[in-house]
């Protein structure tokens, strides 16, 4: 499917006159029309929540947003509860999904009344030490090993993966967690990421709903709702066809009525705690090209580094380039489009046909709206870019300023003999 911005080139003349480049710009109107589609497909499960993954986008005017359609939050960390709860979420809107988890946050999340969610089972004797009890709902995260398959291959690998506990430890930590005093359970896994394919979703779903209808059988304990995670893709390259959310939802709705239905098990609720699919392509990197540079290939410099997106750096990511006011130019020059850290896997694209670049040209890079500026880091002293919401009636609201060298040197400034000045 054919890659448009979001925003024009005359929309970012405007904008970079009050903010200049580069920053992340989100467009609202998508975010919410996604959000109603989201709610639209899970309708027929009445206590269906959605758990926006905050790790994707951690900025309270987004989860604010989200939360107007009573969307909650999966955190993972102390700051991602401190921010959810300064958000207004209270606790059965914050999913606690971590892992590796340290006490403190353990207890915070159960100060806040937040749904922990168990990575390990070891992690029930160190929840109740830490907090002194088993909260009333409680949840486990399910790793089956191998592989995960679906019709087009193998989509990911469990059996590699740090995450969850097997079925015999589920088995046995429901068992363990009811005597201690729990009422309502929970199951919970990951099993694949950015997965471009409406049947993702189905398929772990079936997988889950079977699986809980053994626990519920083994262990008798009341299954209070299924969480099927994150995991759903977006379409990063041109060539792929968007995940329809409709679709996705039928076919869990399937599942749910061939498995769960029959088993008495037709209240149970469904969650889910997309990152990628609620936001990413609804948020973009918009940086201008600087440099220009001809030596055994052709290189473009822009204002923007991996410190405000990683993906390609670490991953080798795709991120789609659209050169403003070029759309429709015959992209008949072969670019890598660099920042400026001094690491050469500091490349937004590489080998990249694109229309011919002139210095000054405004750069969009797609789909940077999940895990996107919240992967960015300070290496070579470079600072985090602003973050601006591109308003349903076309105005732009600036939703977290930029780094200044202040910020970055605040964790100083405790030190009597360090002083760092302009
Ligand atoms: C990262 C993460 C998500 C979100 O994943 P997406 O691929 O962005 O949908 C959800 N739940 C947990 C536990 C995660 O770690």
């Amino acid at each position: 499917m054919e890659k448009k911005p979001f925003v024009t080139k005359s929309q970012v003349e405007e904008i970079v006159r009050t903010y200049p480049t580069p920053f992340h710009l989100y467009d609202e109107k998508g975010i919410r029309e996604n959000a109603k589609k989201v709610k639209e497909a899970f309708a027929w499960n009445p206590n269906f929540r959605e758990y926006f993954a905050v790790k994707a986008t951690p900025n309270p005017y987004i989860l604010k947003i989200l939360q107007e359609y009573d969307m909650g939050c999966d955190c993972s960390s102390y700051t991602e509860l401190m921010l959810a709860k300064s958000c207004g979420f209270d606790g059965k809107h914050i999913m606690f999904s971590s892992n590796d988890t340290p006490a403190e946050e353990f207890a915070y999340a159960d100060e806040l009344g937040a749904i922990i969610n168990l990575d390990d089972f070891t992690h029930i004797d160190f929840l109740e030490e830490t907090i002194g009890h088993i909260p009333e709902t409680i949840s486990c995260r399910y790793n089956p090993g191998g592989v995960f398959e679906l019709s087009n291959g193998i989509m990911d690998n469990p059996g590699d993966s740090k995450y969850g506990m097997t079925k015999d430890q589920l088995i046995e930590a429901y068992k363990i967690l009811k005597s201690k005093g729990a009422k309502k359970f929970g199951v919970h896994a990951f099993l694949a990421s950015n997965t471009v394919t409406n049947e993702y979703y189905p398929k772990l779903a079936r997988e889950l709903f079977e699986l809980v209808v053994e626990l519920k059988e083994k262990t008798g304990c009341d299954i209070a709702f299924v969480n099927l995670s994150g995991g759903v893709g977006i379409p990063y390259t041109p060539d792929k066809e968007p995940n329809d959310i409709s679709v996705i939802g039928e076919g869990v709705h399937k599942a749910f009525d061939e498995v769960m239905v029959p088993a008495g098990l037709g209240d149970v609720a469904i969650y889910c705690e997309m990152g990628r699919f609620m936001l990413g392509p609804y948020g973009c990197l918009v940086t201008k090209a600087i440099h220009e540079k001809h030596i055994y290939k052709e290189y473009i410099g822009v204002d923007a580094c991996a410190a405000n997106l990683m993906r390609p750096a670490i991953y080798g990511a795709y991120h789609h380039i659209t050169v403003l006011g070029k759309e429709d130019a015959p992209c008949d020059h072969t670019y890598d489009v660099t920042g400026s850290l001094c690491e050469n896997c500091d490349k937004f694209a590489v080998d990249r046909q694109l229309p011919k670049i002139d210095m000054g040209d405004y750069l969009v890079i797609h789909d940077t709206g999940a895990h996107g500026f919240s992967m960015g880091y300070n290496y070579n002293g470079r600072l985090r870019s602003a973050e601006l919401l591109l308003k349903e009636d076309g105005s732009v609201k600036m939703i977290r300023r930029a780094e200044t060298p202040e910020d970055y040197f605040a964790t100083f400034d405790c030190f009597d003999d360090i002083k760092i000045e302009r």
